[in-house]
């Protein structure tokens, strides 16, 4: 693997710099278990002038109203991003455990490509209109209607596509003139603090519209929902983190928006070869190592193609290639700390205590000395109230479930805390979409069909989070609406 060129320094106030007590915390990879760098680890006193800087960036600067500087500057963002991805790319493979497959795809590769849509939606958006008149006491009334950035935005990333979710939020923020304070996850900084380092070294961006703050002490990104002078904060991550953001938010009557867990159900319904559909159900749940909120973990299953179901599915999820991300034939790499791989392992095991058959897996590797592995695992006879059909794992484990009928496999999908995505299989295509309208979630795909992509907004039911990212709908999220009443001639 080539040298890794990961910035040490957090961004605050236009300065790379080190952290104010001086300390740093280690960057691990998860597939070698090895040190591959050392962080700054930012402290309250470093997020306090992270947002000190932002506010004042946002409130004295013209950077909310110059549309055309702000493309400008997203532009030569866009051109650092590219001639810096190659690094970018290791530095994912190595922080996150990323197979190198994917960074090719949504990972890497895609979001980079697709940032003009960030560029181009600062100028060509309508911040601006008139409505039509209204008639008050016999007066015809004009409405403006502006939409304006909300301010100051602070943004905390999970590690599973660390590079990916922060370019989601640091690129519609900016687009849309507001400014930002970006906490990465402790896990995978270096996604966060070499954008940090592309933005003051490549960038007119000016100092404090973007600050990143990595910090090994998740009090330090908690501060975002709490503190007054953030107008929204915009999170990715765990549900239960989710609801501590809100929680803290509401402090302020801060506007959230949260993008959180999910447990997607694949429905197969009983008109389709069961040989069409387990490689795609088996090797989904493996890429990344089960490490997408998105992925489908359940596979539902109708009762009398269940066996051949199961049996076609372990085949296809025992053919993955896993081990080292840097091996391009590898789809799963590990999963991104030995902390997720207990929690990943002990999951397994609460399974088989409810009653669950472990079909293929269920444990750490032994042919991977190192790194934070867990086999692909496959569990049959899962009961859909079982807490394996029910939590969130972030692991290669798939459930399989039984059903009766049509209603039965609405139902199960729809039997969750959760809606974000998930997956129908039918011969007839208008069966599998009228299956589809009944599933609860914020994205579904049908016979295989992909939704992925930066204008489709994304984001999830009940649980699953509030709002929706990317698309003009993601960014709107970071506008408020202003109305503005004249006179009508
Ligand atoms: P996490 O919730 O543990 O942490 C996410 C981020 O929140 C990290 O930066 C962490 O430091 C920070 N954090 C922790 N406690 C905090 C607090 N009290 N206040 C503010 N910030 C705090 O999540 P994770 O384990 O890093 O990521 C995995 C989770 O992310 C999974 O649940 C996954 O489904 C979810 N996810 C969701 C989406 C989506 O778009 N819906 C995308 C990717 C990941």
């Amino acid at each position: 693997m080539s040298e890794l060129n990961g910035e040490s320094r957090n961004l605050i106030d236009g300065e790379l710099g080190d952290a104010s007590s001086g300390k740093t915390f280690d960057n691990i990879n998860p597939a070698t278990e090895e040190v591959i760098g050392q962080v700054a680890d930012g402290t309250q006193q470093d997020m306090d002038r992270a947002i000190a800087a932002a506010r004042r960036a946002f409130d004295e600067t013209d950077w909310s109203t110059n549309h055309t500087f702000r493309k400008k500057c997203l532009e030569q963002l866009n051109d650092a991003l590219k001639e810096a991805q190659e690094d970018l790319r290791q530095i994912v493979i190595a922080e996150a455990g990323s197979p190198i497959m994917i960074t090719y795809q949504v990972q890497v590769d895609n979001y980079i490509d697709a940032m003009p849509y960030w560029s181009d939606l600062t100028t060509s958006f309508e911040y601006e209109s008139r409505m039509s008149d209204v008639d008050f006491m016999g007066q015809p009334q004009g409405r403006i209607i502006r939409r304006e950035p909300v301010g100051v935005v602070g943004a905390i990333t999970p590690w599973n596509f660390p590079l990916y979710l922060n370019l989601a939020k640091v690129g519609p923020a900016l687009a849309s003139g507001n400014s930002v304070v970006l906490k990465p996850a402790p896990d995978t900084p270096f996604s966060a603090t070499n954008l940090g380092r592309l933005i003051a070294e490549k960038t007119d961006i000016p100092a404090g519209i973007v600050n990143v703050v990595a910090s090994s002490d998740h009090g330090v990104g908690a501060m975002l929902s709490r503190d007054p002078r953030i107008d929204l904060v915009t999170f990715t991550g765990s549900t239960a983190t989710g609801r501590n953001v809100m929680e803290g938010a509401s402090s302020t009557v801060k506007k959230i928006f949260l993008e959180l867990g999910g447990k997607s159900a694949t429905i197969v319904l009983d008109d389709i070869d069961m040989d069409t559909v387990a490689p795609m159900a088996g090797i989904s749940v493996c890429t990344h190592a089960g490490q997408g909120c998105a992925i489908p973990t359940r596979v539902l299953i109708p009762e009398k193609n269940y066996a051949e179901g199961v049996e076609k599915i372990a085949a296809a999820m025992a053919g993955v290639n896993y081990g080292d991300p840097l091996d391009p034939s590898n789809l799963m790499g590990p999963v991104v700390s030995k902390k997720q791989q207990e929690r990943v392992l002990s999951y397994i095991e609460k399974g088989r205590e409810e009653g669950a058959r472990v079909v293929l897996g269920g444990g750490r590797p032994a042919h991977l000395e190192k790194g934070f592995f867990v086999e692909p695992t496959l569990l049959a006879d899962v009961d859909p109230d079982a807490t394996v059909a029910q939590e969130e794992i972030f692991g290669p484990v798939l459930c399989a479930i039984p059903y009766k009928d049509d209603e039965d496999a609405i139902r199960i999908a729809n039997n969750s805390i959760y809606g974000l995505s998930g997956a129908v299989w039918s011969g007839d295509t208008d069966r599998a979409l009228s299956v589809a309208r009944q599933i609860r979630t914020g994205t579904l795909s049908v016979n295989g069909a992909q939704w992925f992509h930066i204008d489709t907004p994304f984001g999830g039911y009940r649980q699953s989070g509030v709002g929706r990212e990317n698309g003009v709908a993601g960014f709107e999220e970071y506008l408020e609406t202003k109305v503005i009443a004249v006179p009508s001639s």
